[in-house]
């Protein structure tokens, strides 16, 4: 029996009706096809379309900068393995250090102008994206969200203008992703006012060139988690550099040592308890590096592309083959999805309608596929994909950490199985 039969008579009738009106709107679609806006390989979905004037202004400065500033400097800054303390200073002069924060010399703007300047700075190199990451959302915000006024009025404005540096303590030689397991403790001084803190920190941006430290540490008095600022020259402070890394070579990482470090209450931060405060600040830097690693993403596409179009083997570009454009599409579509959703969350931040796992998620995904973008970009340059000249295999050694900095891929996975089942696997 055909199923047509089964079908009352006016429900066949209306479909046909409806089979006239959408082949009258293929129609149209066919006839308009050749006035559609052309295809852009260097913003597919059209993001711009989508930004205000003020994002596009800051993007395009920023990235004047980065292109004309930073680009030149990355390769020999990355074999030699030294960050020039001189670039906070110059990102600071523009306005990029804690740009989404209001007051204290921080211009204010949203957080996708944040997530913009975040990848033009990692388009270049995930190391200067975590100096900018690190000061601007692990020292100026958790300053800006839970200090109190003196300490922002203290603090805020040398760390916008990048004359101060700050780090960010939080991981452990023995907890890494169980941040919260922490050994470093506090413990309320006997005699004057304020804290004695003990414990080591380890694989910590900036802490060799850092003059303020954000350290969280337990209380031996009420096991309660809190932040404390602390200052280069503090008695019993001091940090070791971590030499030898293949990632991340142009970031000064380092361990923070405490030996009965006095800190005064006044650097205590008052409105930070508990393991919430520090997560909340991850949550806003996982928000830039979502960003920021589709941006180390982008050059690579764009490298293995123009690589791809110049270099001709068996007489043809290698471009012209079906499997060079099916990986040259997969990048694309990745890189372009992934733009669209970092936009889409950084505007539910502005609205106050974001959740952590929403994070975890973009975290993830943004450096999972920058991860694959790069490595397949570096075998679309054969064995000049090798060459730091190329630039290529210094974003895939980068893009290993930034895969597993501020929770691993697996951990963001766990955390997203948590909210999906509601079961702890961790
Ligand atoms: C270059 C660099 C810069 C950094 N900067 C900072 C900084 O500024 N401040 C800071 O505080 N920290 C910083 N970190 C530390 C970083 O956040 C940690 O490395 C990260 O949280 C992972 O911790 P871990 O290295 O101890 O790995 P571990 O926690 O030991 O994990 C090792 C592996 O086991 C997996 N794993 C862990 N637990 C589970 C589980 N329950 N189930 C399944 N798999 C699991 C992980 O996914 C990972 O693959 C930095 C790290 C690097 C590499």
């Amino acid at each position: 029996m055909s199923i047509l039969c089964k079908i009352p008579r006016n429900y066949t009738s209306c479909s046909v009706s409806l089979l006239n009106y959408l082949s009258a709107d293929i129609k149209k679609a066919h006839l308009s096809s050749s006035s559609e806006v052309p295809f852009s390989v260097d913003d597919a979905l059209n993001l711009e379309s989508l930004l205000t004037e003020d994002e596009i202004l800051l993007k395009n400065s920023f990235r004047s900068y980065c292109q004309q500033k930073l680009m030149p400097r990355i390769m020999e800054a990355n074999r030699k393995e030294v960050f020039d303390k001189s670039i906070m200073v110059e990102m600071g002069k523009l306005g990029a250090l804690g740009c989404n924060l209001n007051g204290y010399g921080c211009i204010g703007a949203s957080t996708t102008a944040y997530g913009l300047l975040a990848r033009e700075v990692e388009r270049i190199d995930s190391a200067y994206r975590s100096a900018f990451s690190v000061q601007s959302s692990l020292v100026m915000y958790p300053i800006h969200t839970y200090g109190s006024e003196d300490q922002k009025k203290k603090y805020l404005q040398s760390l916008a203008a990048g004359t101060t540096i700050g780090c960010f303590g939080l991981t452990e030689p023995n907890f890494g992703s169980d941040a919260g397991g922490m050994q470093t403790n506090s413990k309320l001084a006997e005699k004057d006012k304020g804290h004695i803190l003990n414990g080591t920190k380890t694989w910590i941006t900036n802490a060799p060139i850092a003059d303020i430290f954000i350290v969280w540490a337990r209380s031996l008095d009420d096991k309660r988690v809190r932040g404390f600022i602390l200052e280069r020259g503090m008695e019993g402070l001091s940090t070791t550099k971590i030499s030898g890394k293949f990632s991340l070579r142009a970031s000064d990482t380092g361990m923070i040592h405490m030996d009965n470090v006095f800190v005064p209450e006044t650097h205590v931060l008052p409105n930070a308890l508990g393991m919430s405060a520090p997560f909340s600040c991850l949550t806003s830097a996982r928000l830039g590096i979502a960003w920021g690693a589709i941006g180390a993403a982008e050059f690579c596409f764009e490298t293995a592309r123009r690589y791809a179009m110049d270099r001709p083997q068996f007489k043809k570009p290698l471009a012209a083959n079906q499997l060079i454009q099916k990986k040259l599409a997969d990048m694309l579509t990745e890189i372009s999805l992934a733009l669209i959703s970092c936009l889409h969350v950084s505007r539910l931040k502005d609205k106050n309608l974001l959740n952590s796992q929403m994070v975890s998620m973009l975290k993830r995904n943004s450096c999972g596929k920058a991860l694959d973008i790069a490595r397949a970009s570096r075998d679309i340059l054969g064995a000049n994909g090798i060459s730091d000249e190329y630039n290529v295999i210094r974003h895939v050694m980068n893009l290993e950490a930034v895969n597993t900095y501020e929770g691993t891929h697996d951990i963001h996975a766990l955390i997203l199985g948590r909210a999906i089942t509601g079961l702890n696997a961790f």
